[in-house]
């Protein structure tokens, strides 16, 4: 199993630092994080190392979005969210400061409860649409 010891999340998964756990299994750990974005903000991690989601193992990746579901339909059902934003950074360049894969799962409230995913459109426009879908399948 991989094992990072400088690595946080891997010192939360061996509980060698104390969390506020909400779910716990052999391989997936799920936990409040510290600094919450809104309340009951989660992280879903795999105790075992990896550094992001790209290099997780298809039938881990399966879990770990198995006990993200049930944790968002928690916040719905015992929090009262209204809504749930799940998501995972890859890389620094995409937010990632913890180098051990986690999801975020993130319950939302309203529109002042201060997280905000801007989705507006960019000035990429959609030129070359179907170049890069033919670049992204040859990667598939
Ligand atoms: P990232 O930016 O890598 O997607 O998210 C990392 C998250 O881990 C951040 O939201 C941060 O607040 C959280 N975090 C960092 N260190 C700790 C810790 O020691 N304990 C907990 N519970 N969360 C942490
Ligand atoms: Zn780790």
């Amino acid at each position: 199993m991989n094992y990072d010891e400088d690595c946080i999340f891997c010192k939360i998964g061996r509980k060698e630092i104390a969390s506020a756990k909400v779910y716990e299994d052999s391989e997936v750990l799920a936990f409040l994080d510290v600094n919450p974005v809104t309340k009951g903000h989660t992280l879903v991690i795999t105790k075992e190392h990896f550094s992001n989601f790209n290099e997780v193992p298809k039938n881990l990746i399966n879990k770990v979005f198995q006990v993200a579901q049930t944790v968002s339909q928690a916040a719905i059902m015992e929090l009262h969210a209204t809504g749930v934003n799940i998501l995972t950074n890859v890389n620094p360049s995409a937010g990632q400061s913890v180098m051990h894969f986690h999801v975020h799962v993130i319950p939302r409230y309203d529109n002042t409860d201060g997280f905000k995913l801007d989705f507006t459109p960019k000035a990429i426009g959609t030129r070359d649409m179907t170049n890069i879908a033919t670049m992204i399948k040859k990667g598939l």
